[in-house]
């Protein structure tokens, strides 16, 4: 089995945006697998280095529990807890939310090989951004671009590291 890796966090912080990114970065390495990929929310990354891994789009929590917000947020909790390393996405350019701060105290929880992504740093100071979550206190704090494929090699890098 291949591990698994989770893409975390609210909506409209860039998840969609750095699977794409990350999925294609590597496209000619990327191949369908049976059973997995024909879920659109699953790729496959085959690394030039590392392990291969298997990455997971979750459609993000929402802080809902109700309807169809509740029911993705449900997907998105049932996909981090059997995943085997979790990148937790935020958004650069809005700060650190109090969703944010509540999907953190979800991830401490769980005790899970977690990266904090910074995504959304085109055009602004990538220092700061990174600084106004430093007191989530992740020793990772990886910013990228998914929009621009910034980061995105770096971001690889780490995660095979870890797997
Ligand atoms: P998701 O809900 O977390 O999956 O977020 P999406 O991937 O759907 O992206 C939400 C919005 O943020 C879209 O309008 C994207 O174009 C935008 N976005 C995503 N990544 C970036 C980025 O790196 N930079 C900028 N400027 N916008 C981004
Ligand atoms: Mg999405």
């Amino acid at each position: 089995m291949l591990p698994l890796v989770a893409l975390v966090g609210r909506p409209n912080v860039g998840k969609s945006t750095l699977f794409n990114a990350l999925t294609r970065t590597r496209d000619a390495l990327v191949h369908d697998e049976p059973g997995v990929t024909r879920d659109r929310n699953y790729g496959v990354c085959r690394l030039l280095e590392g392990r291969p891994f298997v990455l997971v789009d979750t459609g993000g929590i929402g802080g809902q529990d109700e309807g169809l917000a509740g029911a993705t947020a449900k997907q998105s909790r049932a996909a981090a807890e059997e995943a085997d390393l979790i990148l937790f996405v935020v958004d650069g350019r809005e700060g650190a939310s109090s969703l944010d701060d509540d999907i953190l105290r979800w991830l401490r929880k769980l005790s899970k090989p977690t990266l904090l992504i910074v995504n959304k740093t085109d055009g602004i100071d990538q220092r700061t951004a990174q600084a106004e979550f430093s007191r989530y206190g992740f020793a990772d704090v990886l910013p990228v671009s998914s929009a621009h494929r910034t980061g995105i090699d770096l971001l690889l890098a780490r995660t095979a590291a870890l797997l």
